[in-house]
């Protein structure tokens, strides 16, 4: 059992990210803290000078009003953060400023089976201080 739980929620996918909820509510031990993260990619420089100037913000209070949504429809008390960054440097900075005891997140996005890790789960399991539970 954990007290400190970081689910990180990709908002392209939150059926997977709601299945991962319900892991950690299983996971968290008496009185346990369960902390939902999504993290908005920065537009490089280069890019964004051909988009709005408030893209950045913009997308950060959607995901910041959507991943609220999703920690108020659980019946234990979440944590909603929502960051932006690089998505497993990001990851890896909250689960040690929170000081996480367990990273749950999904293996890869849907569809893409064939890799046995994605991208940022594969960076998470390699650089984590903490437990990490990859789902499948
Ligand atoms: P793929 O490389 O197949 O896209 P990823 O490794 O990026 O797979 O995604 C696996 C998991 O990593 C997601 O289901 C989610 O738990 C987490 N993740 C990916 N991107 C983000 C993000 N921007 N914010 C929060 N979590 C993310």
């Amino acid at each position: 059992m954990f007290k400190t739980i970081l689910v990180p929620i990709d908002m392209a996918h939150v059926a997977e990210g709601k299945v991962n909820i319900d892991i950690a509510v299983k996971q968290a031990e008496a009185g346990a803290k369960i902390i939902l993260l999504n993290v908005v990619e920065d537009i490089p420089t280069w890019a964004a000078v051909e988009l709005p100037a408030n893209l950045l913000e913009t997308s950060l209070q959607t995901a910041r009003h959507e991943l609220q949504a999703i920690a108020n429809a659980s019946d234990m008390p979440m944590e909603a953060e929502v960051r932006a960054g690089h998505s497993y440097k990001t990851i890896l900075d909250v689960a040690d400023e929170k000081q996480a005891d367990l990273i749950i997140i999904a293996s890869h996005r849907p569809g893409l089976q064939d890799y046995f890790l994605g991208s940022t789960a594969a960076k998470v399991v390699r650089h984590a201080k903490c437990s990490v539970l990859v789902i499948r």
